[in-house]
C-alpha cells in the first residue's frame, strides 16, 4: 500500500472505456476494496439471497436493476469494516439521484467521496473497440480484430478455441448502449464538477499504462 490517507473513489467509463482494467490496477496499488456492483449483483443473484433473487428478476429480462435493490447492496458493502480506510467504487452511482443518496450515505460516517475519476473516451473509438471484440468460446480471452487481433483469424492464441462476438457487441447495439450511458452520466459529470471531485483521464488512443499512470498522477497528488 502506497498512501497514508483514505482514498473514496467513484471509477466512471463507458463501456470499453476500460474501466475494468483501470479498476484492478487501482485496488492493487492503493490496497482499495473493489466495490463493483455488477459483480456483487451477479454474486447475490448466483447465491440466491433474497436481494439477489430480486435483481435476478431484473437483470434477467434485461432491466435495470431499481435503485432501492442497487442502493441497499452499495450501504450493506459500505458497512463493512475494510472500506474504514477508503473503497473503490465501479459501477456505482449511475444516476444523479443514485450519487445524492451516495453522499447522504457517506455524510452519516462523516465521509465524503475524495475522487470521482471519468476515463474519457471519443465514441468512434469506443465503437470500434467494443464492435472489434471477439471472445473465446473455449477460455473466455478477449480480443480485438483492430486492436489486439489473434494470429489466426476466428482462433484463440492461448488454446485454439473458436473466436466469437457477443450480440451485444454488434455496432448498433453498442451505439445504443453508448447512448444510454451517455444519457446517463453526463448529467453524473456535471454533479461531481459542481462538487469539485471530477478528474478526467484522457483513454483515448492511449496503452492502459498511459491510462493508469494519468490516475496515479491523481490519487498521489496531495
Ligand atoms: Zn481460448
Amino acid at each position: 500500500m502506497t498512501r497514508s490517507r483514505e482514498l473514496d473513489v467513484v471509477l466512471l467509463g463507458a463501456p470499453g472505456a476500460g474501466k475494468g482494467t483501470q479498476a484492478e490496477r487501482i485496488v492493487a496499488r492503493y490496497g482499495l476494496p473493489h466495490i463493483s456492483t455488477g459483480d456483487m449483483l451477479r454474486d447475490a443473484a448466483a447465491a440466491g439471497t433474497e436481494l439477489g433473487r430480486e435483481a435476478k428478476r431484473y437483470m434477467d429480462t434485461g432491466e435495470l436493476v431499481p435503485d432501492e435493490v442497487v442502493i441497499g447492496v452499495v450501504r450493506d458493502r459500505l458497512a463493512e469494516d475494510d472500506t474504514r480506510d477508503g473503497f473503490l467504487l465501479d459501477g456505482f452511482p449511475r444516476t444523479c439521484e443514485q450519487a445524492e443518496r451516495l453522499d447522504v450515505m457517506l455524510a452519516a460516517d462523516g465521509r465524503a467521496l475524495t475522487h470521482v475519476i471519468e476515463i474519457d473516451v471519443p465514441e468512434e473509438e469506443l465503437v470500434a473497440r467494443l464492435a472489434g471484440r471477439r471472445l473465446c468460446r473455449e477460455c473466455g480471452r478477449s480480443y480485438n480484430v483492430v486492436f489486439d487481433p489473434p494470429g489466426r483469424e476466428g482462433v484463440c492464441d492461448a488454446c485454439g478455441g473458436e473466436l466469437y462476438q457477443r450480440d451485444d457487441d454488434d455496432e448498433e447495439t453498442v451505439r445504443n448502449r453508448l447512448a444510454v450511458y451517455r444519457r446517463q452520466t453526463e448529467p453524473l459529470v456535471e454533479y461531481y464538477r459542481g462538487r469539485g471531485v471530477l478528474h478526467t483521464v484522457r483513454g483515448g488512443g492511449k496503452m492502459p499504462d498511459e491510462v493508469f499512470s494519468q490516475v496515479t498522477a491523481i490519487l498521489d497528488a496531495a
